[in-house]
């Protein structure tokens, strides 16, 4: 079975993830263009079971558009947002995609909130759009 290592930039935080992602998406909405200072954000969901965190984090909780909330774990030294969990996915870990450094990660099937990303953003058509989430 694949295992693959997500790391914040100084390596402080740390989550190994084995075998393949239950899903991966991109999500270009207002939270997650100010949350990754970027057009979108990129991530995989895990089973739970399926991931072993390791390093200090401390923990950001918002309230989503749905109402539900979203926590957001993130390294104290360095900053960096490695994974979340989301009320609304439950039994699932959400991995910031990019944390694992990887070019061959896998695809996303999707840009979530569509509707708010960049108007430069030219996505490939294999790549489904939705208004919302
Ligand atoms: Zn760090
Ligand atoms: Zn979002």
């Amino acid at each position: 079975m694949s295992e693959r290592t997500a790391s914040c930039l100084c390596g402080n935080l740390k989550v190994v993830a084995r075998g393949e992602p239950f899903d991966v998406y991109l999500c270009g909405c207002r939270d997650c263009q100010r949350k990754s200072g970027s057009s979108f954000t990129y991530a995989a969901l895990y089973a739970e079971s399926a991931v072993t965190i390791a390093g200090e984090r401390r923990t950001y909780r918002r309230n989503g558009d749905s109402g539900r909330f979203i926590e957001t774990h993130f390294c104290p030294t360095c900053g960096v947002t490695v994974f979340f969990h989301a009320e609304g996915l439950p039994g699932l870990v959400g991995i910031a995609a990019g944390c694992f450094a990887d070019p061959d990660f896998t695809k996303p099937s999707r840009l979530y909130w569509a509707s708010r990303h960049h108007h430069w953003l030219d996505l490939p058509a294999s790549i489904a759009r939705e208004d919302t989430q």
